[in-house]
């Protein structure tokens, strides 16, 4: 920011001031704060930037790679965008989160965000009911469906978008859970699975209510499963959020 700042001046004729003088103003006099991103940038991404910019050559079959990669990318996002524009029910979801309380009890939570009215699913379970393998995430998601289903009576093409994570979203067991899903409830007649590439998430709005629970939960102490609970329920939030619980014995069908 200071090379761009100098360069600024240099354009404008005027003399730059020094970075130490630079750094004061910046930190005392602006409200600004700088935000690590929070997800990893994409591996593949990044590897063909720092060879780009290191002027590395790289192999035919790299290159091919990559362009796949950037197909995909784009061909996902523009099919996310279509379904968002659509009147069926989209339901981005992202891989679990997780929250530690001071005792170190690991608190899972799957979010579930519909597209259509805006509301958000958290579907929480602690360790002692379960870990996050693909069986758990997936009876995570059957409780949300279920729930949803109770309340959207008359949805019947419902599209999910996750991650393509594959101990986690992208495994037989969760098309398996899918399709008893569907047994279970007839008047369902299309369920779509759609992943975005990876290293490139498209599941932005699920991503938008984890910061929003981060930022209420660094202002709050919880030391119980139940404080937890309540604390989520009082997420600034329209709608508001909507807490599942699963314990260990759920089953939905
Ligand atoms: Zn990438």
């Amino acid at each position: 920011m200071y090379d761009l700042c100098r360069e600024q001046c240099t354009e404008r004729g005027l003399e730059p001031v020094k970075l130490h003088k630079y750094r004061q103003i910046c930190n005392q006099q602006f409200n600004i704060r700088f935000m690590k991103p929070k997800s990893d940038r994409c591996d593949t991404c990044e590897s063909h930037k720092m060879n780009d910019e290191k002027g590395v050559q790289s192999s035919e079959k790299d290159r091919e790679a990559f362009a796949r990669h950037t197909f995909l990318k784009d061909n996902a996002r523009e099919a996310r965008q279509r379904d968002r524009e659509s009147s069926s029910a989209v339901l981005p979801r992202s891989n679990v989160s997780n929250f530690y309380y001071r005792r170190k009890l690991s608190v899972y939570n799957l979010t579930v965000h519909y597209s259509l009215d805006k509301s958000s699913y958290c579907c929480i379970w602690n360790e002692a009911e379960g870990g996050r393998c693909g069986n758990t995430i997936a009876s995570a998601l059957l409780k949300v469906l279920d729930q949803f289903t109770q309340e959207n009576p008359t949805i019947n093409n419902i599209i999910l978008w996750s991650d393509s994570c594959v101990a986690q979203n992208r495994n037989s067991l969760m098309s398996y859970a899918l399709l008893s899903f569907m047994r279970a409830h007839p008047h369902i007649k299309i369920l779509t699975q759609k992943y975005s590439e990876a290293g490139h998430s498209l599941v932005q709005e699920v991503d938008s209510v984890h910061s929003a629970i981060e930022c209420h939960l660094a202002r709050c102490e919880v030391f119980s499963p139940v404080t937890l609970i309540r604390q989520l329920l009082s997420v600034r939030r329209n709608p508001k959020l909507m807490i599942l619980q699963m314990k260990h014995r759920f089953s939905v069908l």
